[in-house]
């Protein structure tokens, strides 16, 4: 396993550990060599940042993992840089990747909690587990996740596809949407895909999941068949929708997203059935 995301009490930093270091949404990225990766403890000698709340990640590759925030001026090795995790997409390996969303996503649930919500006395680390705890009332928080519906729902030969409101022109994927309070999986995509564009689902079958980090959410991926209605975006956060055969996709997330493997899915499907490669 490249990347084993958990929480290890009392771990210790390594040589080889690595360091994903945030500058506000920013992550440190060793650009060296030529290519992009993440530094290790060791590309620090003698120029040690100013670490903010460091944390552990678990094992990355085998060695250790931790995320921290550094202070705006602190100074980095010459030609290292700071880049959004979101525009790292294909340029770090897929593992270490997933690592960099994992620390964007603790840092940003870490500093988001200072103070207890029941109470407002401070929140401090719970030494035995990934989670905030209140020194007054022992309220315990933890890092939160929000689950989110995303759907290909499949109509013969065409797919359906959206353009968000906000979105540069052109640009379509499938539908998505958050799980509000008691509803299931299904009944979130039922919902979202009557409501954004005017459709009623039939049969509805289980893709896989992602964590979406950037939102912290998991995406959970469904196919599902067309059954009735036509096409009406909802014209507040749909701004398009329309039924898309595979040779004629418009321009749509690439395979780094999970709804980009879903529209690969699609294409696959559509030129099995065409008798192609
Ligand atoms: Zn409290």
């Amino acid at each position: 396993m490249p990347f084993e995301p958990g929480f290890i009490p009392g771990i210790q930093a390594t040589e080889r550990a690595w360091w994903f270091l945030f500058r506000e949404n920013e992550v440190l990225i060793d650009a060296r060599g030529g290519g992009s990766t993440i530094p290790r403890r060791t590309d620090f000698a003698g120029l040690p940042p100013q670490l903010i709340a460091p944390q552990s990640l678990g094992r990355l590759n085998g060695e250790p993992a931790f995320a921290a925030a550094i202070t705006n001026g602190a100074r980095m090795p010459a030609g290292m840089q700071f880049r959004s995790v979101r525009s790292l997409f294909g340029d770090l390996t897929d593992e270490v990747h997933q690592a960099a969303g994992y620390a964007f996503q603790i840092l940003d649930w870490h500093r988001r909690h200072h103070f207890c919500s029941r109470c407002g006395a401070p929140l401090q680390d719970k030494p035995d587990e990934r989670a905030r705890q209140c020194r007054r009332c022992d309220l315990i928080v933890y890092p939160r996740i929000n689950p989110c519906i995303i759907v290909a729902v499949v109509k013969g030969e065409e797919l359906l596809l959206v353009r968000r409101s906000g979105i540069a022109a052109g640009r379509y994927s499938v539908i998505a949407g958050y799980v509000e309070a008691g509803e299931t999986l299904e009944d979130c995509l039922r919902r979202e895909v009557l409501e954004e564009a005017g459709i009623r689902v039939g049969r509805i079958a289980y893709f896989g999941s992602q964590p979406w980090p950037y939102s912290s959410s998991l995406m959970v991926a469904f196919t599902a068949e067309y059954a009735a209605g036509e096409v009406r975006p909802d014209g507040r956060e749909i701004g398009d929708a329309g039924w898309f055969r595979a040779q004629c996709l418009p321009p749509v997330p690439g395979w780094g997203s999970i709804a980009g493997r879903l529209i690969d899915w699609f294409v696959r499907q559509a030129s099995e059935q065409a008798g192609g490669p």
